[in-house]
């Protein structure tokens, strides 16, 4: 049985006095249930949530990460830094990193290694730009993505991989896919992975939507039967719209 997860970016939002009172708000109202929750403060505040949600189910993921174990790389993180705080997942490959930090798939592929080399679960994201969509290209660009990025990892890797599938047109715009659209999406990547690997692999991987999803909207696509679960940007700095979403399934 493949986990229902539900995982909050928070992206650069959050200092650290801030981040404990959500964090804190969000150990306060947990309630336990079959879905994995996972959530993503600045590397800034990494430590801080680790402790307070030690003992707790939440997890604390990092957003970022290097891909060298240590040395000259002024200004970045490594896996095995991330460990020593406690951090056991990272999302790599999100598309703001690919459009603002210029992370390649090339690159992303190892992120991903050292990212499991050091025992680290990743949220690998990607996905297609509206004008990959407006050309009926969304299947390729994402297929390709994923291929690239992480086709070289033998089968045994894959039970620390996550997928995210994000439209690039509906991360922070408020248009979301409708639930069709990820749907549609969600079963041609397990269809690629079954393709590569074996139905046993795409059956166990979870594929969580990321895109405007809000509590109004996630019932609907969590109900979809290959999304399970979502990343979530905006929806994720309140602690009643990311726990409504949470119970959404
Ligand atoms: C994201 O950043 O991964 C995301 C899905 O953002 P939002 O929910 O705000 O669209």
């Amino acid at each position: 049985m493949r986990k229902q997860i539900v995982a909050g970016n928070w992206k650069m939002n959050k200092d650290y006095v801030d981040s404990e009172i959500l964090v804190s708000k969000l150990l306060e109202t947990h309630q336990h249930s079959a879905v994995d929750v996972i959530i993503a403060p600045p590397f800034t505040n990494l430590l801080a949530a680790c402790h307070t949600l030690k003992g707790s189910s939440i997890a604390v993921a990092a957003q970022n990460m290097h891909f060298a174990e240590s040395g000259a790389y002024t200004g970045e993180i490594s896996a095995s830094m991330l460990k020593s705080v406690g951090v056991n997942t990272v999302i790599l490959g999100h598309s703001e990193r690919r459009a603002y930090f210029n992370e390649t798939d090339e690159l992303l592929a190892k992120k991903v290694d050292a990212a499991l080399a050091n025992d680290i679960r990743v949220i690998f994201c990607f996905g297609e730009e509206l004008r990959d969509r407006k050309v009926g290209k969304e299947n390729e660009v994402v297929a390709s993505q994923i291929k690239n990025a992480l086709f070289h990892l033998p089968e045994s890797s894959w039970n620390q991989i996550v997928l995210a599938y994000e439209p690039v047109w509906a991360i922070g715009t408020g248009e979301t896919a409708t639930p069709e659209q990820a749907q549609d999406m969600h079963a041609f990547i397990r269809k690629t992975l079954e393709d590569q690997y074996s139905t046993t692999l795409a059956d166990s991987i979870s594929i969580l939507y990321g895109g405007s999803v809000k509590p109004a909207n996630a019932k609907e696509i969590f109900s979809k039967p290959d999304v399970d679960g979502g990343l979530i940007g905006g929806a994720a700095l309140d602690v009643d719209m990311f726990n409504a979403i949470v119970h959404s399934f």
